[in-house]
């Protein structure tokens, strides 16, 4: 085999120089050109790719090791033919393999040695692949991405296939994280201590269709799941005791932003943004925040795994309660409605939260207490919730101070994520009928939040993912 494909690959850097394999005619225009140049230069990369695997002096050593044991691997074939899909395109190369007779690993040297993947497609592929499925809006846009702009051709279902194997993977090195985590380990976070370290979280609600078989009637038009999301970033506030009566304000910008993202429960999801609070430093941040809805399942949430952080209760969310209250109270842009709206609105911006409970128990005692049995959606039920809403959250709430301190006040970057990821899985929706709709979501939600976080991990993934699996063992 050998000196036959370097023979190949001169032949063809020849012809191309020549002119004899593409001719380029004067009348080409520049787009003709370059796809003319592109061709030319795959065919060289492909050849020289092949010619080298051929040479490789790692293909057939003459004592090859097993690489889970370091025991002997007895050669079964000296020259197995493999085919692999590499970004610049499909190769076929032939190379020993054998299998261990201490510990039963099967194995070919050379795959080890380059970090080929014993199967699937090369790893400079898979991240495309990867790359594509997470930030395109379905499976078969991916492809359609994939075919235009890398030349790879796949269908939607392959395209779903492997990303999914790649998120699984993601998925599985951040459980080993959590699992060392709860087992007591310690986490180091970056050297230098921020400034700030904000954590905020939410929940989004996914619906997924299923087959008409497996539907309940009260599932008629699919079945709502909640993915968690949640981001995790330092700033530099700067105090100013005048932003206290500021009629407009805005907080500490975001620096580098990190995310983390489950279909698993509330609790489970506690322990993952933990373990990526703290690699941000969250343990030697001088100041601490949580920022997130006072819903009943975010308020558990943070006490169980954010407790040394100031709360801090969304202003939108807040905000979004007292027009739920307004709506409940009066019928919707009648002159009263604004005017309370707009009342109450700016006792929650001064901090007056006694004056903001009092304003909604007042309209509560004047729709009446809720009967019982009564609909959540019924203005009753509203108004006498968020009594409690504003009572228990209160803490949450002293917007002035949070200003002069110059914090952010808003969750509006997990909110970002969680429409951006909740966009991506409802792009796959279709893909999942009849898979149910647990596996795939989990695996998309840690590719894109592999892919999305800013502090290079996609590109430090990516870098060991194409380690040889030799040294992986080393480590
Ligand atoms: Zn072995």
């Amino acid at each position: 085999m050998r000196g036959v494909d370097e023979q190949q690959y001169l032949d063809l850097c020849r012809d191309v120089r020549g002119g004899s394999l593409y001719p380029m005619t004067k009348d080409m225009n520049m787009a003709e050109l370059v796809v003319h140049i592109e061709r030319s230069v795959q065919r060289i990369a492909h050849a020289l790719l092949k010619s080298r695997l051929a040479e490789d002096p790692r293909s057939d050593p003459p004592e090859p090791v097993c690489c889970k044991c370091q025991g002997k691997l007895r050669i079964q074939e000296h020259a197995q033919r493999r085919q692999i899909n590499t970004a610049i395109g499909e190769i076929e190369y032939w190379r020993a393999y054998g299998v261990c007779d201490r510990c039963g690993h099967t194995a070919a040297p050379l795959d080890e040695a380059l970090g080929i993947p014993s199967f699937g497609p090369s790893v400079e592929v898979m991240r495309k692949i990867s790359h594509a499925a997470a930030t395109a809006r379905s499976f078969g846009m991916a492809a359609d991405i994939l075919k235009e702009h890398a030349g790879i051709e796949m269908s939607a279902k392959q395209v779903r296939v492997n990303s999914e194997a790649e998120g699984a993977r993601a998925a599985a090195a951040r459980a080993l994280e959590v699992e060392s985590f709860r087992k007591g380990a310690q986490i180091a976070g970056p050297g230098a201590a921020a400034d700030l370290i904000v954590v905020t979280a939410d929940g989004g609600r996914i619906q997924t269709r299923q087959s008409d078989k497996d539907k309940e009637d009260d599932e008629k038009g699919g079945v709502w799941k909640e993915d968690k999301v949640g981001a995790v970033y330092d700033a530099s506030p700067r105090k100013d005791p005048a932003a206290r009566k500021a009629p407009e304000y805005d907080g500490a910008k975001a620096l580098m932003k990190t995310y983390a993202a489950t279909m698993q429960s509330w609790d489970e999801f506690g322990y993952m943004l933990r373990v990526e609070a703290q690699k941000r430093g969250y343990m030697e941040a001088k100041e601490k925040l949580f920022i997130s809805d006072g819903a009943q399942s975010l308020r558990t949430f943070r006490q169980d795994h954010f407790r040394e952080a100031t709360f801090i209760l969304d202003w939108y969310h807040a905000v979004e309660h007292l027009s739920g209250c307004a709506k409940a109270a009066f019928a919707e842009n009648t002159e009263e409605y604004v005017a309370w709206y707009k009342r109450v609105k700016k006792k929650l911006w001064a901090g007056n939260l006694d004056g903001v409970i009092e304003s909604i128990e007042k309209e509560s005692a004047r729709v009446g207490k809720p009967q019982p049995k009564e609909h959540e959606s019924s203005p009753r039920v509203i108004l006498h919730r968020n009594i409690g809403y504003f009572s228990d959250n209160r803490d949450g709430m002293d917007y002035p101070r949070f200003r002069a301190e110059g914090w952010p006040i808003g969750s509006g970057v997990a909110e970002g994520a969680v429409k951006q990821f909740g966009m991506r899985l409802k792009g796959s929706e279709k893909f999942w009928n009849g898979f149910g709709f647990g596996p795939g979501a989990e695996e998309m939600l840690a590719l894109c939040a592999l892919h999305r976080s800013e502090d290079g991990r996609w590109e430090e993934y990516w870098r060991r993912r194409a380690q040889p699996s030799a040294r992986h063992n080393s480590r």
